[in-house]
Order: C-alpha cells, then sequence, then structure tokens
C-alpha cells in the first residue's frame, strides 16, 4: 500500500475503533507510553548522539558525555515505567499549542518538537533540550485557560532555544572535571581538621553560583516567551505568575461540607472520633493549622513566581484574551490524573480530589467509582497488613485540616467497617451508569479484597478473566500488578 493510504487506513481504523469502543472510556491501554512510544524509544537512543563540546579536554567531555547519556536513560526509563500517555484529544490539543507557537516563530522555534504528555499531578511543565518538551498533567488541569498553557509552553521553548539544558550540563561536566575543583577536594582530603565544613563550602559555592545563573535562565525564557506569544498572537497575562505560585496548595483547600455529608448519601456509617487522631502519648503536640497556610519558599514548586510577575507585569497584552480549556480536555486530564494517582497507591489524594469534585457539583458516576475502587483497594492494603502506605501519609503542614481528618480517617476506621463500606458500595446505584469495563473492576477488586480465598493463584485468575474480557482498556494497567505475579 503507498504511504499515504496506510496512514489514511490507520487513521480510519483508529476512529472505528473510538466509535464502537466504550463511550465513557478514557484512553486505550496501548496509550500508556511503554506501548505507544515503543519505537520512539529506539530511535532516540540512536538519534541521540553526544557532540564534542570539550575537544582538548578528555575528563571533561566524558563528564559532558556522562551527563548527556543519562538524559537519555532518564526518558527511556520514564517511557518504561508509563510515567507518560497518549491520549488523542489531551495531547493533540497541548501539540495544537506547540503548533501554533512553532508555526509563528521558524527562527526560534523547529516544528519537530518531541512533545510528551507526563502523567504526574503536578503543575509543571520541563524542557530537556533537544527539543524535548515535556507538560504535566497537572499543569493542564491547573491552568485557568488556553494562554496559561500557552505561556507554560513558551517559556520551556524557549529553554530549549537559550540551550539552557545543555549549558547547564557543560558547566558542571566543566567545573566537577577542573583543576580549583580538584585541588580544593584535594586539600579538604588532606586536610586533618573540619573536613565536612571545608567540603560543604566547595559544594556551596558551586550551587550558589548554579542557582543565580538558574535565575537569570528563568528571566531569559520568561523574555524570550513573551516574544514568542507575541508573535503567535496570543495574549500574555503576567497574572498567571501569581496563580502559580498557589500551585502546591491543591491539598491545602478547605472541603464544603463535613467530612460525614460526603459519605452518608452512600449509606456509609461515619463516626466523627474516626477522623480525630487518636494521642500516642507526649509525642503529638497541639498542632495550629492557621499558622502555617503557606507553604514554605523553599518547598515550593515554582519558589521565584511573585518575582516572575514583577518583572513582566508591564508587558501583558492591552486585551486580555482568556479562551477556556474545552471541557472535555480538562476533565480527561482531571481523570487521567486521579487514575494515575490510584494506581501510585495514593488513596488520600484520589478521594480528596473525588470531594472537591463533589464540591464543584460534579455528578458524574466515573468519580463514585473511583471512591470506591479507593475503599477496596484500602481494604485489600489492610488485609496485607499495609494500611498505613495505601492511605500515603502526608505531614499535616502540607494539607487542610479537612484533608488531614480524611487521612486520619482513613488510617483509623475500623476494618469491619471498612469492609461494610466495600460491601454497600459493591451495591449502590451509580454503577448502573457505569460501563463494562467499570464493572470489570468491580469484580476484580471484589476477588482482590473480599474473596475469602485468599491466595495469589485466585488474584491472578481474577486478573486475568478482567484483562481477557477487558483486553485494550486502561483498567488492565491495574490488573497487570496482579496477572504477571
Ligand atoms: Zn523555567
Amino acid at each position: 500500500m503507498p504511504l499515504l493510504k496506510v496512514l489514511l487506513f490507520c487513521a480510519l481504523s483508529g476512529l472505528m475503533a473510538t466509535a464502537y469502543g466504550q463511550t465513557q472510556s478514557l484512553y486505550n491501554y496501548q496509550d500508556l507510553s511503554h506501548l505507544y512510544y515503543q519505537k520512539q524509544k529506539d530511535s532516540l537512543k540512536k538519534t541521540w548522539v553526544c557532540p564534542v563540546v570539550f575537544k582538548d579536554d578528555k575528563a571533561a567531555q566524558k563528564q559532558y558525555k556522562e551527563f548527556w547519556d543519562s538524559r537519555t536513560e532518564s526518558i527511556i526509563s520514564s517511557i518504561n515505567g508509563d510515567d507518560y500517555i497518549h491520549d488523542r484529544e489531551v495531547y493533540s490539543y497541548i501539540a495544537g499549542i506547540v503548533q501554533q507557537i512553532a508555526a509563528a516563530n521558524p527562527q526560534y522555534v523547529p516544528a519537530n518538537q518531541l512533545l510528551l504528555i507526563d502523567r504526574s499531578s503536578a503543575a509543571n511543565a520541563y524542557s530537556l533540550g533537544d527539543n524535548v518538551l515535556i507538560v504535566n498533567l497537572g499543569m493542564i488541569t491547573f491552568a485557568r485557560c488556553r494562554e496559561d498553557l500557552a505561556l507554560t509552553i513558551a517559556h520551556e521553548l524557549s529553554h530549549n532555544y537559550l540551550q539552557h539544558f545543555e549549558t547547564a550540563i557543560q558547566e558542571k561536566a566543566a567545573w566537577l572535571t577542573s583543576e580549583e575543583y580538584r585541588q580544593s577536594m584535594n586539600s579538604v582530603l588532606s586536610s586533618r581538621y573540619d573536613r565536612l565544613t571545608r567540603l560543604q563550602k566547595i559544594l556551596e559555592g558551586y550551587t550558589f553560583s548554579r542557582s543565580r545563573h538558574q535565575r537569570y535562565h528563568e528571566s531569559d525564557a520568561d523574555s524570550l516567551a513573551i516574544i514568542l506569544l507575541k508573535k503567535s498572537s496570543i495574549s500574555f497575562n503576567a497574572d498567571f505568575f501569581l496563580h502559580l505560585d498557589s500551585s502546591d496548595n491543591e491539598y491545602l483547600q478547605h472541603l464544603r461540607q463535613p467530612l460525614a455529608a460526603y459519605f452518608t448519601p452512600y449509606q456509609l456509617t461515619f463516626e466523627d472520633s474516626w477522623a480525630t487522631k487518636r494521642s500516642h502519648g507526649l509525642s503529638t503536640r497541639a498542632y495550629n493549622f492557621s499558622e502555617t497556610s503557606t507553604i514554605e519558599d523553599s518547598l515550593k514548586t515554582h519558589p521565584d513566581c511573585p518575582e516572575r510577575y514583577a518583572r513582566t507585569r508591564d508587558r501583558s497584552s492591552a486585551h486580555q484574551q482568556m479562551t477556556p480549556i474545552p471541557a472535555s480536555v480538562g476533565e480527561k486530564a482531571n481523570k487521567m490524573l486521579i487514575w494515575e494517582l490510584f494506581t501510585s497507591s495514593k488513596v488520600t489524594p484520589v478521594i480528596y480530589r473525588i470531594l472537591l469534585e463533589k464540591d464543584k457539583g460534579n455528578k458524574d458516576p466515573w468519580y463514585d467509582f473511583m471512591l470506591s475502587n479507593c475503599f477496596y483497594s484500602l481494604y485489600y492494603a489492610d488485609r496485607q497488613l499495609n494500611r498505613f502506605g495505601a492511605v500515603g501519609i502526608v505531614q499535616k503542614e502540607f494539607i487542610s485540616r479537612d484533608c488531614y481528618a480524611l487521612q486520619t480517617f482513613l488510617e483509623q476506621v475500623p476494618r469491619d467497617n471498612l469492609r461494610q463500606y466495600c460491601e454497600t458500595l459493591s451495591k449502590a446505584d451509580f454503577w448502573n451508569g457505569l460501563s463494562t469495563p467499570e464493572q470489570g473492576m468491580k469484580d476484580l477488586l471484589y476477588t482482590l479484597a473480599l474473596d475469602p480465598d485468599d491466595s495469589d493463584h485466585n488474584k491472578t485468575r481474577a486478573a486475568h478473566t478482567f484483562a481477557t474480557g477487558n483486553a485494550g482498556s486502561m483498567y488492565c494497567e491495574f490488573a497487570d500488578n496482579f496477572e504477571k505475579k
């Protein structure tokens, strides 16, 4: 078949698959990066050949090559570990923004970007040089409008154009192999006293000059990003930097209702004492939540936001456009993110996000399904004597009082009640609104958590039944954990 025909055939059969598939399914198992990027992964290894940057310095070149290769390895291991996802709808939406910026700025942005969607919930994006651009699901759900995403993307494209990644590893390689570094290390090693303090001084000097450099890099990337946006006729709104400053506050948000109010509609018993931490003697001191409503700058994902705002505010476009992100893209990104948190067994964040959706008035039964999954997996973990691990304990400093109460409740709810939760949820009305793969997940989780036969053989069999009955479903990622044992 000629190439064009082959491509058309592929595109059409792709469309047919969607049309005949479950209307509610998010993405297919094949969209996980270990399958979707299998071919690209092999070509990355071949095309990414380390250039010679230190012609007369073999040691520095060797060090440089080590950093260079570790980038390739890290992307490959992320692909293998399914850190990325290729959901067609979300991917093409983001790719559309990249293309718009590239088309308007051919001198800065080559058209052949390698764009990846990272499943991380952190509101972030990053560039790894060589036209590799990665946008997190957490950034897609955090952005207020298309322009916010465009600014994030333009910023990362600028890092790539300005070769910040390459410069950073080049400087690091030069420093680690320099005479100055070698001599200072030697003097530390030969001195009998204060070895540690001297060593710290050397490292401090290095990290200080690096962080200063990084600040220049951030500022340069912002300046170029504004130019790229203007040329693309996308408005620039410096306010986004202030919004970005709150990106670590997801679990610091409060709930609209007391915890019990979220569980009673499912006919689940809830006792307030379960959500109150039982004291463990002297070590548990009283904690005042109002003291730490802001996260310390050093712990933030983006520490310099107010500075970035102040530096760029005058360049904000006169006519602010805020193009809404299509509801289906936002919803998909949010669900993919919640599913990813679930597969990483982070039960508290998953349930908290579901409760926040309830606060928005979201009645989609998919969230009820995920709530049910959480209780089943918590009961399963309890049976494996790993409830503490499944709850995913987070320090009070980083979460709201409500989120802490939820975490405490999940930690303390008695085992029998947890079992009752699973039984009650399995008979709930919301299941009527869900499709075959979700029903299949219910059966699988029932076997894993509640079946009196707790043998590995029984679990493997149930996972296999799910995978054969729901081939290609995204939920197979979960079944994999038990089928391949
Ligand atoms: Zn940056």
